[in-house]
């Protein structure tokens, strides 16, 4: 019998690195070259259209459709000059990729042949027949279209012969179908909120920036091993497969040499990357053998996000070139450590960086303790919002394992900053700030030291950790996008701003003074989000109980998570801050109920076909093998000395034969359990029976074939084992 697992691996050895031609010039010289960058729109434009079009995207002000025909017609040129015949509206759907339908420039010239044409209509807005789209309802019950619009905030860009065009994707009645409409309404409403508190202490101020740098891991697959491997292909995990003998536990792979292959795919996508304006910074292994990461300089949030989006189908189209398989799911191998996506995230205004500690006054440190502490209450009162925001059916495998943050979300501050909050907290106000004459305040807020900007105490558990200038938050998984936490996050910090800037001014109409009562409410605020903070070992037992008692959310059921989004709060929240509508959040929480119920289903029936077709017959044969060579051994022998000579094989054939049973008694189960929960209407209810009666069985039946990996002859196995996708490059 060919095996071809053997094939396959033998095919993988072969493999050399890929030559990949570097351009001649600096990457200072070819980056963005198709990105359609204000260098660009300056050079293509008339420059009353490009004034008008640098006040569009730095003020946020209304597209003026007058210019948009001069706006297409330069991008055009620009284009065409590239080589492109063709255009698309690059959005992103609730999928976990972004989608795009390609036109032709071509139209009829009305004499019989044909002329090139882009207006402004087509680059603004367009209908695309993209009913298939997660739509939770929405478009069934108003309109059956959709539209997507220009997001001139995000620049275009080419891909191929492919104008891409970054556009937000709504309803006819304009609610949100995507990810990139209300994180725009949050990065508007966060910008505000921020400004109006930020006018306490620097008047000249006119609009904050939220920032964001993400860190992607990823794994690489050889692709004739990923061929090999019918559950990666299609769920993009391994749903079974004994660990290596040799995993992550020596170290040796986290910040090794990359290997040869690795780093020919690297620097081809970073140079790529590169050109599309995505400023590529950091690489390395990770921890996990074959894991590896990519991050960039951090960029405004909305342009970050997109980046990210752009960097992750770009792997993909990349790692094919060179012969390997880029996994992006947050857990594709069990017992070595799953992927994440860092996303550091930090507020800056047109004069200056908010979250950061180095202030030279006293107004500066207020400044900072503020923002610190309105980021925590937001991040406070939402913790199972957040939470919600970074689940997946995908994720969970990584959220609450030991390598990754915990299911709970706290906050990791470090001595420092701890330390300066408790002594604000608890110092009397006298002792925090003394008029000193018409001079003005002097605050005694301890002076914070320069050295914190370089914080190294970084406590790897938590979830969101104040890293010096920014918090990261390190939950995200590693194929989402990275949208949908940020949406919850700006918009919960955007409350929290809004609220304390209420309360300061309500103290000052009292006639209070301004630094007072920012100190008064300030010192409020530490108290109340205090259950939050937490620097402490997340991954520990005692940690699950305390945060219990401190009342934070400790659900780790990712269809009952979802529910956070419907709390009164957060509906209240959403709605205060203009980010989404109550009928969005419920139509959204529709499409994540669905999705997480067909990845489970997909996986469950993948699960029952390998069961079947691959490891119960290879387990039958050499079953069979050995019961031969029992019945030999009897024949030469004779009864008595055969039985003793054979009597490892005769348990090995039993084994199999109870294990091969309780794998097929598992598929049943299996089987029944989906029947029973493909009956139930409620998508909620629905995803919850996948969750509490699917899921379970299909790590008991994997627990079985594991076994059986380690018992049946390696030469008979046919799925790839994970010595060889792990180690193979
Ligand atoms: P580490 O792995 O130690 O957290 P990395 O260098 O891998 O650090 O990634 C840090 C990320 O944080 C980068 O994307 C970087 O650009 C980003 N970053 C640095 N400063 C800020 C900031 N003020 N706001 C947002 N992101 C930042
Ligand atoms: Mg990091």
């Amino acid at each position: 019998m060919a095996n071809l697992r053997f094939e396959v691996v033998a095919e993988a050895f072969k493999k050399r690195p890929v030559e990949v031609e570097a351009p001649k010039v600096r990457p200072s010289e070819y980056f963005a070259k198709y990105v359609f960058n204000r260098q660009k729109m300056y050079k293509y434009l008339p420059s009353d259209v490009y004034e008008k079009l640098i006040d569009v995207i730095d003020n946020g002000n209304r597209l003026d459709r007058s210019i948009a025909d001069a706006v297409a017609a330069g991008m055009k040129l620009w284009a065409e000059e590239n080589g492109v015949t063709h255009y698309t509206h690059w959005f992103q759907p609730l999928t976990e990729g972004t989608a795009e339908k390609h036109d032709a420039f071509v139209e009829h010239d009305g004499k019989g042949g044909m002329i090139e044409e882009f207006s402004g209509k087509l680059l603004v807005q367009q209908e695309p027949d993209a009913s298939s789209f997660p739509n939770g309802g929405i478009r069934n019950t108003f309109e059956a279209r959709g539209y997507s619009a220009w997001d001139p905030t995000s620049p275009v860009f080419i891909i191929d012969d492919t104008l891409c065009i970054p556009t937000i994707f709504i309803s006819y009645t304009g609610e949100a179908l995507d990810y990139k409409a209300p994180l725009l309404r949050s990065l508007h409403t966060l910008s505000e909120a921020a400004t109006e508190v930020c006018h306490y202490f620097y008047p000249q101020v006119k609009k904050v920036q939220t920032n964001l740098g993400w860190e992607q891991e990823y794994f690489l697959v050889d692709e004739s091993l990923y061929s090999a491997r019918p559950d990666l292909m299609l769920t993009g995990r391994t749903l079974m497969g004994h660990d290596s003998a040799k995993n992550q536990q020596m170290d040796d792979h986290y910040f090794g040499t990359i290997p040869e292959r690795v780093q020919a795919f690297m620097k081809d996508l970073e140079i790529q990357a590169l050109e599309l304006g995505i400023p590529c910074k950091t690489r390395h292994n990770e921890v996990a053998p074959n894991q590896f990461e990519l991050a960039p300089i951090f960029e405004e949030c909305n342009l970050a996000v997109d980046h990210n989006m752009l960097l992750m189908s770009l792997m993909k189209r990349v790692a094919h070139k060179h012969s390997f398989r880029v996994l992006l799911h947050e857990k594709p191998f069990a017992g070595v450590n799953g992927s994440g996506k860092h996303n550091n995230w930090s507020l800056c205004t047109d004069t200056g960086v908010l979250l950061h500690a180095a202030g030279k006054t006293p107004e500066d440190n207020l400044r900072f303790v503020v923002f610190i502490v309105e980021t925590l209450m937001g991040v406070y009162k939402h913790n199972g919002l957040l939470k919600a925001s970074i689940m997946s059916a995908t994720n969970a495998h990584r959220l609450g394992a030991n390598e990754a943050p915990p299911a709970i979300i706290s906050s990791f501050l470090g001595k420092q900053l701890t330390d300066l909050l408790d002594h604000i907290e608890k110092a009397d106000k006298e002792e925090l700030f003394a008029l000193a004459g018409k001079k003005g305040m002097e605050l005694d807020i301890p002076e914070i030291p320069e050295l914190m900007i370089d914080n190294t105490d970084r406590n790897r558990t938590s979830p969101f950790a104040f890293t010096g200038n920014r918090f990261e938050f390190r939950a995200v998984g590693s194929e989402a996008n990275c949208a949908s936490s940020l949406i919850v996050l700006n918009a919960a910090v955007a409350e929290a701003l809004e609220e304390f800037k209420t309360r300061v001014d309500a103290l000052i109409a009292k006639g209070e003074d301004q630094t007072s009562a920012i100190i008064d409410i300030v010192r409020e605020d530490i108290k109340t989000c205090k259950p939050i903070r937490f620097d402490g070992n997340g991954y520990s037992d005692e940690w699950k109980e305390e945060a219990q008692k401190r009342g934070l959310d400790c659900e780790a059921s990712c269809p009952v998570v979802f529910d956070r989004y419907l709390d009164k709060e957060s509906i209240e929240m959403f709605a205060k801050t203009n980010v989404m509508s109550e009928s969005e959040l419920k139509a959204r929480n529709e499409v994540k109920w669905e999705t997480y119920t067909k990845k489970i289903q997909i996986e469950a029936r993948v699960m029952g076909d390998l069961s079947m077709n691959h490891i119960i017959p290879v387990a039958t044969h050499y079953q069979s093998r050995l019961a031969k060579n029992v019945e030999g051994m009897i024949h030469i022998f004779g009864g008595e000395e055969g039985k003793k000579l054979t009597a490892r094989n005769v348990k090995i054939i039993r084994e199999i034969a109870e294990r091969t049973e309780a794998i097929e008694r598992g598929v049943e189960a299996l089987v029944d359990a989906r029947k029973v929960a493909n009956k139930i209407e409620s998508e909620r209810e629905k995803a919850v029976a996948y969750h509490d009666t699917v899921a379970p069985k299909m790590e008991e039946i994997r627990y079985q074939i594991d076994k059986l990996e380690l018992l049946v002859a390696d030469e008979l196995w046919t799925l790839p084992k994970y010595r060889e996708l792990l180690f193979i490059r």
